[in-house]
């Protein structure tokens, strides 16, 4: 296949709160661009878009793996996002390589929680939207609250493009008010027939007042319009897509369009405006980041010219090939075969295939441009947010960022003698997953895996079960603390061995200090060469750093903490660079003893929305687990409840707020900041969680 033009890609994601219908809608817009064979209902689990068996059983898309099709001489890239607020990394990852969202609301629910939440996470990465109102045929749609609601609760200014043809169980297609027509879908079969109408007469004076709201819209953006507003003359449909492409893509409005994916009707006009509103990668700022010899910052432009970079967004196994790494490219283009060099590891890589990824096929390409996605296989060292770029023009792209983990556990394979494989799994898993760790605990043995949320541990299990065939058994589940200092402290270790073999020395005398809150570590030179020669200023690092990711109180991660190299002493006959390592680390745990250490643990942000009844048990049990409330709304009978909580009191959550609430409650959780615990919190964590009695 030939390279797209760039103007012809649209590399976009699909976004929602859960059940709107955005695997149905998915899987729609697969079916229409001719690329799925069968429809697969979500009910019945055969969705294409759901790659992972269990995403099907527990019906949420974990994965953001990029499908490909085509609409219109289009090539459309759709990135998937997960719907399930555990997974809120994959939804971040996922802005960061799509250029334009649609958002899927049902008619009914309207603006939910979760629309707002994926609504301003698409607004920090200034991603272009549509909104899709779906479920038309359902039983109290209405598409003009809906409105509303995007106008009052999301802020923006909705452009209303249709209006809906029947209503409830008698939709059937839409009055389109950009053409002034109207398009009607026959029965219920797939709806792949659509007539063009005359607008029926009752809904003729709607249709006209509607249009003349968005042509005054469009003029009040658009000085074409508004001179053939002003003149009254008639103005082309050409015209008024053209003035709302250019409101969508620079933000200032929001096309809305509506239809029943389940039902099959109206779909393919979404397709024709992801096509004709959402940005090409062209439309789109060009990208930027850093090089890796100076740190300096530099531009990619994105052409066929430029030289080629491109970042990986995600790593996924396979059953077929392997794992499959997923990148886009910002920049230049590249041919299958080449090499290119991974300036996060300092290494070339060569990339012998390139894969398309259609729903139910894979396609091998000869070559990919600027702007468009791509995967390949069999490059066993790269992570999940690395780039790769041409060797001599070497670029770091801005990379994604991931939350922390919260939560973590011990896991160990039911047989002993897979011990081996699960180790294997597990650092592929790593790999793939950016918000999952996985610690060895040098005394015990035992594996940890961190990630973020009891879900997340779970799901991870069920993967290794399913793909790897391993059972495994679970800890319980541990809050993933981590240790900082409250007062600044010096420390001093002089290092000295003398023996058979090599003599080792080092010494070195360590300034520490908390940080302000946020900030990870810092670590500064000041002592003089004559003390500790420059030479050995990355032993002390190493020798720093691998001491704290292993803290004094429990073994958590030390965070939050400067350290400054302020004095030492050189025996210019023995001195190594093991024994600088060696003093860096002992010094430094002297002074983090003498700093006083505490606790960090995770703060959860919480949001619940429960009826009137069960308000009371909701707020009681929430303020028995510590819980801050910051807000109540009420929004159609429904409360909805903000506030932060510590994760140490959430294990278990869903459970207890189903039996308190007979099941009518639902709750987001999230991560929300790491903060210190009080001393009296950290003794009985340490006594009663951790089972340590007394801190040396
Ligand atoms: P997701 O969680 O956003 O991916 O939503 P799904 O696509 O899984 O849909 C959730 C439920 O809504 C499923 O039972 C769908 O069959 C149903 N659904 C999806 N679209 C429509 C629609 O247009 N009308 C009606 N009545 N139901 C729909």
């Amino acid at each position: 296949m030939d390279m797209v033009p760039v103007d012809r890609i649209r590399n976009i994601g699909l976004m929602a709160h859960i059940d709107a219908g955005k695997t149905t809608t998915t899987e729609r817009i697969l079916f229409y661009s001719g690329v799925t064979y069968k429809m697969g209902e979500v009910h019945d689990g055969t969705a294409v878009m759901d790659w992972m068996e269990q995403e099907q059983e527990r019906g949420i898309t974990i994965t953001s793996a990029c499908t490909t099709t085509h609409w219109k001489d289009c090539q459309i890239n759709i990135i998937d996002t997960p719907g399930h607020v555990d997974f809120t990394a994959e939804v971040e990852r996922a802005l960061r390589v799509l250029d334009g969202g649609v958002v899927v609301l049902c008619a009914v629910g309207g603006v939910e929680p979760q629309t707002e939440k994926v609504w301003f996470q698409a607004e920090k990465y200034h991603v272009p939207r549509i909104a899709y109102i779906n479920k038309m045929d359902r039983v109290g749609a209405d598409h003009l609250d809906v409105l509303d609601q995007i106008h009052t609760k999301l802020k923006a200014n909705p452009l209303l493009l249709q209006l809906p043809l029947g209503f409830e169980d008698t939709f059937s297609g839409v009055v389109d008010l950009i053409e002034m027509k109207a398009y009607r879908y026959g029965g219920d079969h797939l709806g792949a027939a659509c007539e063009t109408e005359e607008i029926p007469e009752e809904s003729r004076e709607d249709a006209e007042l509607y249009r003349d709201r968005l042509v005054e819209q469009l003029a009040e953006h658009d000085l074409d319009v508004m001179e053939r507003f002003l003149e009254k003359k008639n103005i082309s449909p050409e015209l008024l897509r053209g003035a709302v492409r250019k409101m969508t893509l620079k933000l200032e409005g929001i096309p809305v369009l509506m239809g029943s994916s389940f039902k099959n009707k109206a779909v393919q006009h979404l397709l024709d405006a992801i096509v004709n509103y959402l940005p090409s990668p062209g439309d789109v700022e060009s990208v930027g980041g850093r090089s890796p010899k100076t740190g300096k910052a530099i531009r990619r432009e994105l052409s066929a010219t430029e030289p080629f970079s491109a970042l990986v967004f995600k790593i996924m196994s396979d059953p077929f090939v392997g794992q499959l790494i997923y990148f886009r490219v910002y920049s230049g283009t590249l041919k299958a075969g080449s090499v290119v060099y991974n300036p996060n590891l300092g290494r070339r890589v060569r990339i012998i295939r390139l894969l398309k990824l259609h729903a139910n096929k894979r396609e091998e390409i000869r070559e990919i441009g600027s702007g468009d996605i791509a995967a390949t296989v069999g490059i066993s060292d790269i992570s999940t947010g690395d780039t790769i770029c041409d060797e001599r023009n070497q670029i770091i792209l801005e990379t994604i960022s991931f939350p922390k983990p919260v939560v973590s556990s011990t896991i160990e394979p039911r047989l002993t003698s897979d011990h081996k494989k699960l180790d294997e799994v597990l650092e592929k898993l790593g790999v793939e997953d950016p918000t999952l760790t996985v610690k060895v605990n040098a005394e015990t043995g035992q594996k940890i895996i961190s990630g973020m949320g009891e879900l997340h541990l779970e799901v991870v299990r069920e993967r290794i079960r399913r793909e790897f065939k391993i059972e495994t058994k679970l800890g319980k589940p541990r809050v993933a603390y981590q240790e900082t200092i409250r007062i600044a402290a010096r420390g001093e270790e002089k290092y000295i061995q003398q023996g058979a073999g090599r003599s080792q020395f080092g010494h070195v005398v360590l300034d520490v200090r908390p940080l302000e809150d946020g900030e990870k570590f810092s670590l500064s030179f000041s002592a003089p060469e004559s003390s500790v020669p420059k030479e050995f200023h990355d032993a002390v690092r190493i020798g720093v750093q691998e001491s704290m990711g292993f803290g004094l109180i429990a073994g958590f991660p030390v965070t939050g903490v400067a350290v400054e190299l302020v004095d030492g002493s050189v025996d210019s006959d023995n001195a190594t660079e093991l024994g600088y390592k060696i003093a860096a680390s002992m010094a430094f745990q002297n002074a983090f003893k003498k700093g006083e250490p505490i606790l960090l643990e995770p703060i959860m942000k919480i949001e619940v929305r429960v009826q009137d009844e069960y308000l009371g048990d909701v707020m009681g049990d929430l303020n028995a687990r510590a819980g801050k409330i910051s807000r109540m709304d009420n929004r159609n009978d429904i409360h909805v409840v903000d506030g932060k909580v510590p994760m140490s009191n959430m294990f278990g959550y869903a459970t207890s707020l189903r039996t308190l609430t007979q099941g009518r409650a639902t709750y987001s959780m999230e991560f929300s900041e790491y903060a210190r615990m009080s001393e009296e919190k950290m003794q009985d964590v340490l006594k009663n969680q951790l089972g340590i009695y007394s801190l040396n």
